[in-house]
């Protein structure tokens, strides 16, 4: 179904039209604003949890991945507050775990670096935290480095919902948070994850990562090396739109 042109919001004082039933971020999105985002992949279900993507909504703060876009709703995202929001959202997360971008796997393809750039990052600008973190490398395809974790939860969710093998969860609190394995060891080598799961392809960071692929595009070549992460995800999410909505 093609977004109703008498159902419209505004966002930053430009007209969006949606469809029934969308969130704020997917109309954004559909009619090419970029909104900062790192828990969420459009392909599941939203969960609101890194708060990214926080926009105002009539005066209040909302995640708009799960906010219902509503006819006539005054939205902010492009704020001064909300920039510096997402700054320190994400200046939070780079001193809580270990990232060490120039030698990984995952750079020039991961959206936590790529968001650090949209973002204009210079620094991490708060003490680094230095957590001790388990690497498990026991599985024969599949490496977890937890340095590289930000806990958005999505193999979490992925693995619960679609993969249907409850491979990961959170445990812990606050700064001791980690993913765990559900295996008798712990150990991704004894429970069931395999290569194909989906829950192993769409880790965000470099925390999951397929054995001998690392380099299989060169740096230089990596998605967003060749475009930055707002025209990027639009482009993804504008192609998967009209996949599914023609
Ligand atoms: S391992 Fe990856 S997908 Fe899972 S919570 Fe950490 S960052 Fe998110």
């Amino acid at each position: 179904m093609s977004p109703d042109s008498n159902r419209t919001f505004f966002l930053d004082g430009q007209e969006i039209p949606f469809r029934e039933g969308q969130s704020v971020f997917d109309a954004a999105m559909s009619a090419g604003v970029f909104i900062p985002h790192l828990c969420h992949n459009p392909d599941y279900e939203p969960h609101s949890s890194c708060r990214l993507c926080t926009v105002i909504v009539n005066g209040r703060p909302f995640a708009s991945c799960t906010q219902p876009a509503v006819a006539g709703q005054m939205v902010q995202s492009d704020t001064a507050e909300l920039r510096a929001m997402r700054r320190t959202l994400t200046q939070m997360l780079f001193v809580e775990g270990n990232h060490y971008c120039p030698s990984c796997e995952k750079s020039g393809s991961c959206k936590l670096q790529a968001t650090a750039y949209h973002l204009g990052l210079q620094d991490n600008h708060y003490p680094q935290f230095f957590p001790r973190r388990e690497m498990d490398a026991s599985h024969a395809d599949i490496i977890l480095d937890r340095d590289r974790c930000i806990l958005c939860g999505l193999c979490v969710r992925i693995s619960r919902d679609v993969d249907r093998k409850n491979v990961f969860a959170m445990t812990g609190r606050g700064i001791h948070t980690v993913i765990v394995v559900d295996s008798a060891s712990g150990l991704l080598k004894d429970s069931r994850v395999t290569v194909e799961d989906e829950a192993v392809q769409h880790c965000p960071v470099g925390a999951i990562l397929v054995k001998g692929k690392a380099f299989e595009v060169p740096i230089g070549e990596r998605i967003y090396d060749k475009e930055p992460i707002a025209v990027a995800s639009v482009r993804r999410f504008q192609a998967r739109e009209a996949l599914t909505h023609g």
